[in-house]
């Protein structure tokens, strides 16, 4: 079994280079966004909860994330592990993942961080914004997650670097530098 869970600010990159990651290693990417996103596609009652919060820019609740995080790892294609990209966002849900790996028997194998200055985010996520239209992407939501991840998920960088598992990763790179990197980061972990 392999856990990875790759960390960076919104706009890092992590989404793409999960995608990339997935083909390589045979690991299903968990993103708990695109989760969010799927459920709010099909109205369940847990995408209009989400809704709430992500239009704003704010993390959904950890009990209500958690859950469904717990629920897409038990399923037969996470057997063997998967690549968490967005998840875990705060300390609360590290030990969260901690708790529900140790049920299955499993651990956290490395934590890439993709590192990449604020400016050049901002930039790239206002352009994903005229691109793609995602509801989140406007200037004053980039802001308030630039914000959230500042207070709640950076300090979590710090909490993995202190187990020896964060990799740091330079993330103002082309698309397939960083994928070659994060791969030999991984299988050197
Ligand atoms: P980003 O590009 O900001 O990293 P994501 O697609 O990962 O975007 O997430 C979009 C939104 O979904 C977040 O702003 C948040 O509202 C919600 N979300 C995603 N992952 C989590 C999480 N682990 N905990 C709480 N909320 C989350």
């Amino acid at each position: 079994m392999k856990y990875i869970v790759l960390m960076g600010a919104p706009g890092a990159g992590k989404g793409t280079q999960a995608k990339l990651l997935e083909k390589r290693l045979g690991l299903p990417q968990v993103a708990t966004g695109d989760l969010f996103r799927h459920n709010l596609n099909n109205q369940t009652e847990l995408g209009k909860l989400a809704q709430t919060y992500m239009d704003k820019g704010n993390l959904v609740p950890d009990e209500v994330t958690v859950a469904m995080v717990r629920q897409r790892l038990s399923q037969p294609d996470c057997a063997n592990g998967a690549i968490l990209d967005g998840f875990p966002r705060t300390l609360a849900q590290a030990e969260a993942l901690d708790a529900l790996l140790a049920e299955f028997n499993g651990r956290i194998n490395a934590v890439p961080f993709i590192h990449v200055e604020t400016s050049v985010l901002i930039e790239r996520l206002l352009k994903r914004a005229e691109i793609e239209g995602r509801a989140d992407d406007n200037a004053e939501t980039i802001r308030n997650r630039m914000n959230v991840y500042q207070h709640q998920t950076a300090p979590l960088l710090d909490f993995y670097r202190n187990r020896g598992l964060l990799k740091e990763i330079d993330g103002d790179q082309s698309i397939e530098a960083v994928q070659e990197t994060l791969r030999q980061t991984i299988e050197s972990a």
